[in-house]
């Protein structure tokens, strides 16, 4: 249980950033989804936390960002009326919205879509996002809400994790494995090594997906605003471990009672 405590501790604010970003779900009305992906992480003996990856701490968080984003959109769709946009957020429609562009300014883009505002996509990408104006330009007619948003919560929530889910499962077999992304984001790996790469992100939405995603994870994991202990131990009733059993009293004890 304290190796629990301590994963909330550390990446708990980043779950919660999350689900406020991409899901514009408020901290006090998130709790039941994190309760819900812990559920389904430590479900069945564990199962899905001991297939997802551990090889590096990013990649580890990348696994519970789509897990999180997932129960997410299950939770919008039924509470939340929202007028629907699925058209705006088809893949092919997304993939035209950013056709042409270079990586960096399709990043910019989708993390825009996400409903980032100008100073946390700054800090995120540690680049001002000024170099990207000529891409944000096509945020006209139905993606024209994201244009002056500086509130870090997307407008279109139920659309948009829909498509991230999408775009998730959009998976190939040239799709570029995490580790991978996480090296060339690290800055591991020669200009010749990850040209290919970047290239191939750049025209896969799956991998963009990815891309964007282990950046952010990487980022809100130092960055978010700390949980206190009562949230903390409200998120760990949702894990399943067996209690220890009750301490045997003493003779003495026995004797006082
Ligand atoms: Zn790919």
């Amino acid at each position: 249980m304290e190796a629990w405590r301590a994963l909330l501790d550390f990446y708990g604010p980043l779950f919660f950033r999350l689900l406020e970003i991409h899901g514009a779900i408020p901290i006090r009305e998130a709790s039941p989804i994190v309760r819900k992906m812990l559920a389904e992480l430590t479900a069945n003996g564990f199962e899905r936390l001991r297939a997802s990856s551990r090889q590096s701490e990013r990649e580890f968080l990348g696994d519970l960002r789509a897990l999180l984003l997932g129960v997410a959109l299950d939770s919008v769709t039924s509470q939340k009326s929202e007028v629907q946009r699925t058209g705006a957020f088809e893949t092919e429609k997304v993939a035209r919205l950013l056709d042409g562009l270079p990586l960096l300014h399709k990043e910019m883009l989708f993390f825009r879509l996400a409903g980032y505002g100008e100073n946390s996509l700054e800090r995120v990408m540690r680049l001002s996002p000024r170099v990207a104006e000529k891409a944000f330009e096509r945020l006209v007619e139905e993606y024209q809400a994201v244009r002056q948003n500086e509130q870090d919560r997307c407008p279109w929530p139920a659309a948009w994790l829909a498509f991230l889910k999408q775009a998730r499962a959009l998976k190939t077999e040239e799709c570029t494995p995490a580790h991978g992304i996480v090296r060339i984001q690290d800055g591991q790996v020669s200009w010749y090594d990850k040209e290919p790469v970047e290239k191939h992100v750049s025209g896969c939405l799956h991998c963009l997906e990815a891309w964007t995603g282990l950046r952010e994870v990487g980022y809100w994991r130092r960055a978010a605003d700390p949980l206190c202990a009562s949230q903390i131990a409200q998120l760990l009733e949702a894990i399943p471990l067996e209690k220890p059993p009750a301490k045997k009293k003493s003779l003495f004890e026995r004797l006082r009672s």
